[in-house]
């Protein structure tokens, strides 16, 4: 493969798709956009008779200078990255490169007498098999573990890296998958869309294109065969890919978008048409992200993800250290509100530092707020430095700062929580609800609490029984379930007899749709990534209270989620629905 035709089809079996032809995935958020594709380099293939080295002394010493090389290269990218959550992932590439198991599986069967590269594309393949049986944050490391192969074995047949072209112009990146390092050499000033084939909602490229709010379609199959150069439509809203769209449906494009930059000049507060307030919060999970949310959505942040900033260390942070992180967050809302969720460790969020025993099911093991059963210092520590900071806030600026906590399941837990939280002088203590039994119990544990935040991410898996990092089973994680709904409408009503604030912060809070729905149920505030904001502003501004509750009933009248979500669009404003696209 020649450098000049590495990135000219992804797949050489597939067959040219012909024009006009829509392909269909999972969208990550609700742009739009036309431009010509660029394809990913397919990775590099195994010849099946790769010769059997003379001299397996040099051929051991070639391969582990591979692995070397490799872990280098992903490291010095990772020092290199400017978005904090792709240095991560970056350097959790690195790591697997280095790991010397990998080596020694792919030395052993080197020595047992296979080629470097079938040894090295050998070993991986078991390594990736493991990983996915494991399922969770293991089974997510399978993307890095596949990155890491492509290089090492490009370096081994002496074949180009896969990687991109020098984009010169607007460019929808196409690939199988992306991994970290793939996203690291993509040129993000002229990439205006991200699809592939595989990955799900919560894969590395959901998320990166989520921070950067680049319109994502994945699981699109059959992408990879769009001829390069061929302009294509990617609707993230729909969740399709239109090749070789009609001058009207580029045109029809191009008005969306310019209507979506003037739905972002909107920087209001969030409210219903009649004026019912719902504060509309950022997501966050560095002082980056902070500083970045603050520029658009100023009302505050309803999630900061506290363990975004302690992924890549061995050690957990001191005291200290923990001040000086929270410290920049709460000073770029200064003013504002920010909601701090303690660390929420294990299971698909994995701590160096937190050891968890082995656990057969980890999302249902010890997690999130669980910790303290077996780590408390670690809560004591974070409660410990939140306290301070709220203690060191110059009277005239204050942060209003809130803690909550991840996982909670009973109200003794709440209570719990709260104890210890106030005791290090937090005001304003809450917990998160997103295991079923929460929900069930929310008056008991509102009782306990000042506010509770729905991280429905959680609440559909635990909910519908359906790992949230399989994209097969997106139907059944599908937020308008209606199971899914009966628990948001409790939780609701619970927070209204009480009168205290119940919030979203799960994905479907950036759904315009399902916020008019979440605000009819008696939702009072929606937390999203910030490029959700606007649209969701717009929706809501647009729909009363009454109508909002309206919307909301007959959504939950449907038997299922794509009843619940027609039925719910076909109740809404028709402009409202044409101007976001919802129809
Ligand atoms: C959720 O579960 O909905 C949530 C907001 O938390 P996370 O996605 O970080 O688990
Ligand atoms: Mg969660």
């Amino acid at each position: 493969m020649t450098p000049a035709t590495a990135w000219v089809s992804g797949a050489e079996d597939a067959q040219p798709v012909p024009s006009q032809e829509v392909l269909r995935g999972l969208g990550v958020g609700r742009g739009c956009v036309v431009a010509p594709v660029v394809v990913l380099a397919a990775p590099a293939r195994v010849p099946t008779d790769e010769p059997v080295p003379a001299d397996l002394e040099v051929a051991e010493a070639q391969l582990r200078g591979a692995l070397g090389a490799v872990a280098a290269d992903l490291r010095r990218q990772a020092d290199e990255a400017t978005l904090a959550s792709l240095r991560d992932m970056l350097q959790a590439a690195g790591t697997i490169a280095a790991d010397p198991a990998l080596a020694a599986e792919s030395v052993r069967l080197l020595r047992s007498g296979l080629g470097p590269a079938t040894a090295v594309d050998r070993a991986v393949g078991q390594f990736a098999e493991v990983f996915a049986a494991a399922g969770g944050a293991l089974a997510e490391r399978v993307t890095d573990l596949r990155s890491v192969r492509h290089r090492v074995v490009a370096r081994l047949l002496g074949v180009p890296e896969p990687g991109l072209p020098t984009l010169t112009g607007p460019t929808v990146v196409v690939a199988e998958d992306l991994s970290p390092a793939d996203t690291a050499g993509v040129d993000l000033h002229h990439t205006v869309a991200i699809v592939t084939e595989l990955g799900g909602r919560t894969s590395h490229t959901a998320i990166i294109a989520g921070q950067l709010g680049l319109p994502c379609v994945v699981q699109v199959t059959g992408v990879t065969a769009v001829t390069p150069g061929t302009r294509v439509l990617v609707d993230a809203a729909a969740g399709t890919i239109t090749v070789a769209p009609t001058e009207d449906q580029t045109q029809e494009a191009a008005r969306r978008q310019e209507r979506a930059r003037r739905l972002a000049d909107d920087l209001s507060a969030g409210a219903t048409a009649d004026g019912h307030p719902v504060a509309l919060l950022a997501n966050i999970g560095t002082a980056e992200d902070a500083d970045r949310a603050a520029e658009t959505v100023q009302e505050g942040v309803g999630l900061f993800r506290t363990e975004v900033l302690f992924l890549d260390r061995a050690t957990a942070p001191t005291v200290a250290q923990q001040i000086s992180a929270y410290r920049t967050v709460v000073r770029a809302y200064a003013g504002h509100k920010v909601v701090v969720r303690t660390l929420d460790a294990g299971a698909d969020k994995p701590l160096a530092f937190v050891r968890t025993t082995t656990e057969e099911n980890p999302a249902l093991g010890v997690r999130g707020y669980r910790l303290v059963r077996t780590a408390a210092p670690l809560l004591e520590a974070q409660l410990e430095a939140l306290g301070s900071v709220i203690a060191m806030l110059p009277a005239e600026r204050q942060t209003d700062v809130w803690v909550m906590a991840p996982m909670i399941a009973t109200a003794a837990e709440a209570r719990a929580f709260a104890l210890s939280a106030r005791a290090a002088g937090v005001q304003r203590v809450g917990v998160m609800v997103e295991v079923p039994a929460a929900a069930l119990s929310a008056s008991e544990i509102l009782a306990e609490v000042d506010f509770v935040s729905l991280g429905t991410n959680d609440l559909a898996q635990y909910t519908m029984a359906a790992d949230r990092l399989r994209g097969e089973l997106s139907d059944l994680l599908d937020p308008w379930q209606p199971a899914i709904l009966a628990l948001v409408a409790g939780t609701a009503t619970a927070g209204a007899h009480l009168h205290k604030p119940v919030g979203v912060c799960g994905e479907s809070a950036a759904d315009p749709l399902m916020a008019l729905v979440l605000v009819g149920l008696g939702v009072t505030s929606l937390s999203m990534a910030p490029a959700a904001v606007p649209a969701v502003r717009y929706a809501l501004a647009h729909h009363t209270l009454e109508q909002c509750r309206a919307i909301a009933e007959v959504a939950r009248g449907a038997v299922d989620a794509a009843g619940g979500r027609s039925a719910a669009a076909a109740s809404m404003d028709a402009e409202v629905r044409d101007v976001l696209g919802l129809g």
